[in-house]
């Protein structure tokens, strides 16, 4: 979570924001991050990873970055009249504070295209006076992980360095490595940009379940838009012990079983590999899912 200030002069200028669907504001919203990213590359002559905030700064009026005890918020954004301020959570870790920061870029620049929301077709099914406020807040929050996610992994050179290494979860921490980020944020953009199609899953212990009993937190890809793509999801979310997905929580050797997904009406078995990360309580798997193998 994040939360952003406007302090100062605001825009004087008369603009009519243009209205778009989520779709067409993820595509306007990469675009920007990308025209960005070049920018950058053109500057330093080259396209190596990793792309850190810092980086960026310059190019759009970020005086400086600030660490500081924010408590449970990632980052914040300032406004100036005369540039940005961008705090962000020292107590995080390194690849958190990147990603905290780039968000916050994220937000300078959705706030360059003016764009009017238009959130009808935004899931979301409560009767909530306020579901409207909310749902455009959360969308935009969505929109600046995309535009953070565009800028340390672009999509064309994180996907170069993924054939490199190769589709498998074992090459998930060299990425998270090469690119300064989280497993899990290089897990999701393996399963976004991967040219072989594959799904990234994150499995966690279930508290109140059967004891040991391993829950999916999260599925992501192929694709990011949020319609029109396969959407395949895992017939058994809750894994009973003992299963392959413990041993991988248990090693942190990779371990490789098959699972059953669903598309529609359409139940596929899939080969999956899968690893454990993190130490103790915040100790989970991740399993990348071959959807043509
Ligand atoms: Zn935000």
């Amino acid at each position: 979570m994040g939360i952003d200030y406007l302090i100062g002069n605001s825009f004087t200028t008369q603009v009519v924001p243009l209205s778009v669907n989520l779709d067409q504001a993820t595509s306007l919203i990469v675009e920007r991050a990308r025209q960005l990213l070049n920018q950058l590359i053109k500057d330093r002559g080259h396209d190596k990873p990793p792309f850190l905030p810092e980086e960026f700064a310059r190019l759009q009026g970020i005086k400086k970055f600030v660490k500081a005890d924010l408590g449970k918020v990632s980052g914040v954004l300032l406004r100036f009249h005369d540039g940005y301020v961008i705090k962000v959570n020292q107590n995080h870790n390194p690849a958190r504070q990147n990603f905290s920061c780039a968000h916050e870029i994220g937000h300078t620049l959705l706030s360059e295209l003016k764009l009017e929301l238009n959130t009808e077709n935004i899931e979301f099914r409560t009767f909530n006076p306020q579901a409207h406020a909310i749902a455009h807040s959360k969308t935009r929050e969505r929109l600046c992980d995309v535009a953070a996610t565009e800028l340390l992994m672009p999509e064309l050179v994180f996907r170069e360095y993924l054939s490199g290494f190769g589709l498998s979860v074992q090459s998930i921490e060299r990425l998270a490595n090469v690119f300064k980020v989280s497993i899990r944020a290089a897990a999701w953009r393996i399963a976004e940009v991967s040219t072989e199609p594959c799904i990234a899953l994150l499995w966690k212990p279930h508290r109140s379940a059967k004891p040991k009993t391993l829950r999916l937190a999260w599925r992501a890809g192929p694709g990011g838009k949020s319609r029109g793509k396969a959407n395949y999801m895992p017939v058994h979310t809750l894994v009973r012990y003992p299963s392959k997905l413990h041993q991988a929580y248990e090693n942190d050797t990779p371990v490789e079983s098959f699972k059953l997904f669903k598309l529609n009406t359409v139940t596929k078995r899939c080969p999956m590999e899968s690893r454990g990360f993190g130490r103790k309580e915040t100790r989970y798997v991740i399993s990348l899912a071959f959807l043509d193998r």
